[in-house]
């Protein structure tokens, strides 16, 4: 049995950092908040057998669901179809797609770091090792220079939000063992549910359910979404499925600010996370055996793979 109200140890070490203020509350407020939440030793186990029940009861290819295509389905469950029938176009680099993926490199690059470097630095390190990839090498040289720059000082800017308002991650590597871009996959009944994701950041390392130590992060620029509490919520889902163990806490945090909505994971937030996975279940299922479902049109209509054939789509009343 977890304990509540506890707050979150990390040896003393960090005693001897030096922090800025803002630093120094993130540290305090989001790390090493009290944990008011507890997890039984059959809280896993209870939310794994559920979603093995709903795989059962609904046979048909296996369903692969990340946090995009859960979303979708909260939209529409026609949007959802359509992303899941290969209906949207090729993936395509935008300005913004790329300052957000050399941000995040660079947040890496600045975690896993032996030395300290200047973030302009830090980002063309970001860049070089980005063009390794095809379609970024393909996007990034066919930018005209000043694009590129523009680029560049856009996520240096964002990578200095970042240093801003998250402690020293480099030099506290022993204390908090930050791990960037964390890919997490589960396989269930033999892969006929598969669940994904990447977490942006996650700090602590106990597989201990007695003592859970991760914290799940997810960094953004922008605005708060409804949307973004329900991914931690996934991203707490597939970390206890993966580990036995979930996260104490999941957090989002808006760079722009350096505030963050969290939450304390317990059986509750697992079962709800559970519960959007299950409607996605189903909705695969139903949709395998030709069933019709609901269409429920929104602003997210625009950019819908039906938008033009929809007959109650809104994309063209806006
Ligand atoms: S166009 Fe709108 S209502 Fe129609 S399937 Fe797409 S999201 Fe749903």
């Amino acid at each position: 049995m977890s304990v509540t109200g506890t707050t979150i140890s990390t040896p003393s070490v960090e005693r001897s950092i030096d922090m800025t203020p803002s630093q120094r509350r993130t540290f305090d407020e989001l790390i090493r908040a009290e944990r008011t939440a507890a997890l039984d030793e059959g809280a896993i186990g209870r939310v794994r057998a559920r979603l093995h029940d709903a795989v059962r009861g609904s046979p048909g290819a296996a369903v692969r669901l990340g946090k995009a295509g859960l979303n979708d389905l909260a939209r529409c469950p026609g949007l959802f179809d359509a992303v899941r029938a290969g209906e949207r176009g090729p993936f395509a680099f935008s300005g913004r797609f790329a300052a957000g993926r050399l941000a995040h490199k660079a947040v890496e690059l600045e975690v896993a770091g032996r030395d300290e470097r200047d973030s302009y630095g830090l980002i063309e390190a970001a860049a070089v090792r980005l063009v390794e990839d095809d379609a970024f090498a393909a996007y990034w040289n066919g930018l005209d220079p000043l694009r590129r720059d523009e680029s560049l000082m856009d996520a240096a800017k964002t990578l200095e939000l970042f240093r801003s308002t998250f402690p020293p991650l480099r030099v506290m590597r022993r204390a908090l063992a930050p791990s960037t871009e964390w890919h997490v996959r589960v396989e269930l009944l033999g892969g006929a549910l598969v669940l994904s994701g990447t977490l942006d950041l996650v700090l602590g390392v106990s597989d201990d359910l007695a003592a859970p130590s991760r914290l799940a992060i997810d960094l953004k620029t922008g605005r708060a979404w409804p949307e973004h509490a329900e991914d931690m919520r996934f991203y707490a889902l597939l970390l206890a499925l993966r580990f036995g163990v979930p996260p104490y806490r999941v957090a989002t945090l808006y760079l722009d600010s350096g505030e963050w909505q969290s939450e304390d994971v317990d059986e509750r937030v697992l079962h709800r996370a559970a519960d959007r996975v299950i409607d996605a279940v189903r909705a695969a299922a139903a949709s395998n055996a030709g069933r019709p479902f609901e269409l429920r049109p929104g602003p997210y209509c625009t950019w819908c793979p039906r938008s033009s054939t929809c007959p109650v789509s809104q994309a063209a009343a806006r």
